[in-house]
Order: C-alpha cells, then sequence, then structure tokens
C-alpha cells in the first residue's frame, strides 16, 4: 500500500506515540517512505505551488534545494551563526539562530518552514526555548513545518532531543520526518517515514502514490521488525551509549590534530574549524574545484594527503552565505573503532600543517 507496510505504521504509531504524548492513528497519521529523503521529496511535491517560498536554515542537509525547486518552491535562507570563538573549540548550542532575522525573511509567499534538530551539520540539538521562538513565527505567519528528525535517536546528555510538534498549536501544521536508515543504521535499505496530522499526511500520500507509489515491503518489514525490537531491547540508550564513545574518539583525534571543532549534542557530526590547516602554496588541485570555496580545497588536499575524507560544508550553504562554511570541513563518526581509530592516527599528520 502506499501509505506503507501495516506492520510498520503500526510498529512507528506504537513506538511514537508516547513521544508525541498522543495515540497515533497508522492508518491516517503515519506513511512510510523511501528513506526521509523520498519524504521530504513528497511533502514539497504535495504542498508548493509555483513560486511558493521555503525558508532553509543554513547549514542544511542539500538535497533539500533540488526537492524544493523540482517542485516550483523557492527557496529561502537563513543562517546559524557561531557565538563565541571560532578558534576554540565550542558546542553546537553556540551556533544560535536569529530569530528577528528568520522574521525578516517572512514574504506574502512564506509557505514552509523546514526546521532540523539533532542538525546536519551542526550537530545542534535546538532547545524548547530556541522552538518555541520559531513555533510563534510559524504560528503568525500561518507556515507548514517540516521538522526533519532524522536523528531523533542520537542525542547526547545532557540534552535530550524535544519535537517541536509537541509545542502548542504546533501539531496542527507540523510533518516530523524520520528515517530507519539513520536511526538504524541502515541507509542503503531506504526506509523513512513521515508523521503528522490526517489532513497533512493525506497530501504526502497523493504525492509518493505518483512518485514511487510505495516503498520496497521487505525492508519496510524489517523496519517495522526493527522498531517492535528495538523498544524491548533498550536499543536506543545502548545506540547512545555507543555513539558517545564515538563521538569521544573523534573529538580526542581532532584535538590531538590540533584543530578546533564543535561538539555536537546529537547526530554524527562534528563540524572542525580547518583556518588553522597551511597547505603548501604549490599545491595542485583537480580543475574541478577551479572556482570552489576554500573547504573543497582543504577537504580534497586532506584526503589526498592525510588519509581522511571530510565533507565541505559551504555546500551546505546558499551562494549568498557560502562564505560561512569556508572555514570547516565536516567529520562524520558514524563508524567503527577500527576506522575512528586509523583516522585519530592519519590526523596527527596534520600537525605539521597546522599554524
Ligand atoms: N535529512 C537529513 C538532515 C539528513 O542528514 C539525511 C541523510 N544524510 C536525510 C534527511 C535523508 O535520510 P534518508 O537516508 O533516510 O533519506
Amino acid at each position: 500500500h502506499p501509505k506503507g507496510r501495516l506492520r510498520t505504521r503500526e510498529a512507528l504509531a506504537k513506538s511514537y506515540s508516547p513521544l508525541f504524548n498522543r495515540t497515533l492513528d497508522p492508518e491516517t497519521e503515519v506513511i512510510t517512505s523511501a528513506g526521509a529523503n523520498e519524504g521530504l521529496y513528497a511533502i514539497f511535491a504535495g504542498f508548493l505551488d509555483d513560486g511558493d517560498e521555503v525558508i532553509l536554515i543554513e547549514p542544511f542537509f542539500d538535497q533539500y534545494i533540488a526537492n524544493i525547486t523540482m517542485n516550483g518552491g523557492v527557496p529561502v535562507y537563513v543562517p546559524l551563526r557561531p557565538h563565541g570563538d571560532t578558534n576554540e573549540i565550542m558546542s553546537s548550542r553556540d551556533w544560535k539562530l536569529d530569530i528577528n532575522e528568520l522574521r525578516s525573511k517572512i514574504t506574502p509567499r512564506s509557505k514552509i518552514l523546514v526546521f532540523n534538530t539533532p542538525h546536519n551539520p551542526v550537530g545542534k540539538v535546538f532547545s524548547e526555548e530556541e522552538m518555541l521562538e520559531i513555533a510563534q513565527v510559524v504560528k503568525e505567519h500561518n507556515l507548514l513545518l517540516v521538522s526533519d528528525e532524522v536523528y531523533d535517536r542520537l542525542y547526547y546528555k545532557p540534552d535530550v532531543h524535544e519535537r517541536i510538534a509537541n509545542l502548542p498549536g504546533l501539531w496542527e501544521r507540523t510533518i516530523t520526518v524520520g528515517s530507519g536508515g539513520k536511526t538504524f543504521g541502515t541507509t542503503g535499505w531506504r526506509v523513512g517515514w513521515s508523521i503528522g496530522p490526517k489532513n497533512l499526511i493525506k497530501t504526502v500520500l497523493a504525492a509518493q502514490t505518483r512518485i514511487v507509489f510505495c516503498v520496497n515491503s521487505p525492508l519496510q518489514e524489517a523496519i517495522g521488525i526493527s522498531i517492535e525490537e528495538a523498544d524491548t531491547h533498550d536499543y536506543y540508550e545502548k545506540n547512545i551509549a555507543l555513539y558517545e564513545q564515538r563521538r569521544e574518539k573523534l573529538c580526542k583525534a581532532l584535538s590531538d590534530a590540533g584543530l578546533p571543532y564543535t561538539i555536537p549534542q546529537g547526530s554524527y557530526f562534528i563540524l572542525a574549524n580547518t583556518k588553522r590547516i597551511n597547505i603548501p602554496e604549490n599545491y595542485e588541485y583537480p580543475e574541478v574545484l577551479n572556482g570552489r570555496p576554500r573547504d573543497f580545497k582543504v577537504c580534497y588536499w586532506m584526503a589526498k594527503e592525510i588519509g581522511v575524507v571530510a565533507i565541505p560544508p559551504s555546500e551546505f550553504y546558499s551562494e549568498e552565505n557560502r562564505h560561512l562554511g569556508e572555514d570547516y570541513a565536516r567529520f562524520a563518526f558514524c563508524k567503527t573503532d577500527e576506522t575512528l581509530e586509523a583516522a585519530a592516527k592519519a590526523l596527527l599528520k596534520l600537525k605539521k600543517y597546522i599554524k
């Protein structure tokens, strides 16, 4: 069924009902998708008319852009800004949204606000106070809120992932997107889901029926079983403990290499500040990097010469704010101990290039 396998929807409804403080109806308030990404695509396809504006908080998961523009939407950007000394170790808590800057981006064509917590790539877990401010703007301007919560099961003490849909007056206007790939380390299985009120999910279903029709059954069943089992085997707590250790390992590796970074409250990414890296001036880059910001060059050089691959985060910004990402590289710690240890060893090679 385009809504998804009944077993999977029932498992999702059972697992998420306590988290949304309501009894979710697996028939009308839950839909599976081919990964969170297709779920997001179906939401934009279902709700956007040509020229409708979608507000994105930078940096953002880069797939949002094509998902929006291919459905006639126009992305509008507002950045998170780091507060404090970016040359020192910071917390993702220090990356903040200026609510007045967000307000300044609202126009009569604003239709959707995309929100993401825990955040890729900053690792920020938004506080309830921060979400209340965003909720106010969303309600005042009658926006649809798309809450990308694919890392909802990965947050680290003392932070707790709160759901924006639970704030007063927001359930009615929020679709929350999740991912079996992120939750169970199975991104290639392409099973995700959206949860929200019946009248919103109905529109997502209409779009999804035209996009993939339905998600492959065997892996939906597998994710459904995983969700059933997870709740009875403390999987989420154990997984958090495992990822906490991985986070520590990568943080230590970056510290040992001499790079400042942002400690993430959630997700499995670490933004490191690469400004101090001094790449030899005559280093040759491939042609494809001509005209690309500094972070592309740093990541290329690091992959080739240091042996560790990171993502250049300027790709997660609009053209106008691209410079905000130029001094960073995004590292991921969704890796085995073996890989993290090998990376730590390789990163030590950076030391002699640090100013
Ligand atoms: N949203 C965010 C914030 C992501 O980081 C990702 C994956 N990198 C997705 C959505 C897509 O998830 P999926 O693999 O389930 O499509």
